[in-house]
């Protein structure tokens, strides 16, 4: 499981210092709004560019025989059913703000594959 926290600080730090603009920060794309704001599960914690509003967690699988774009997975029925395959399929956990647009990526976890199923 691979964290990227650390860089995710970075960032905020950055744009608190005020070396990066607003806009290099948060410039989600309109589709990964829309799923924030359609299937976005919410997350415990403030948005830390605007605290202006909870941010929403959504979870895209890629691998083989998903959409070149992912899945956009909102339960976590869906994710389960994912981990049950035999392929080597990989989730990505995004944060999103659906006031200001900050987007991070929060987790890649593997999920699928013969290599034991892990609980996500
Ligand atoms: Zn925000």
């Amino acid at each position: 499981m691979v964290d990227h926290r650390l860089a995710r600080r970075h960032l905020i730090n950055e744009y608190r210092r005020g070396r990066l603009r607003i806009d290099q920060v948060c410039d989600a794309h309109p589709e990964l709004i829309r799923a924030a704001r359609n299937v976005g599960s919410e997350s415990r914690s403030t948005c830390p560019i605007c605290q202006e509003t909870k941010l929403k967690l959504i979870t895209y699988v890629f691998g083989s025989r998903l959409p070149s774009h992912g899945r956009c997975v909102s339960t976590a029925k869906e994710l389960a059913a994912l981990n049950g395959r035999s392929d080597d399929l990989t989730a990505y956990v995004v944060e999103a703000c659906v006031e200001c647009r900050w987007h991070h990526l929060l987790r890649v976890i593997p999920v699928g594959g013969k290599k034991g199923r892990r609980a996500v």
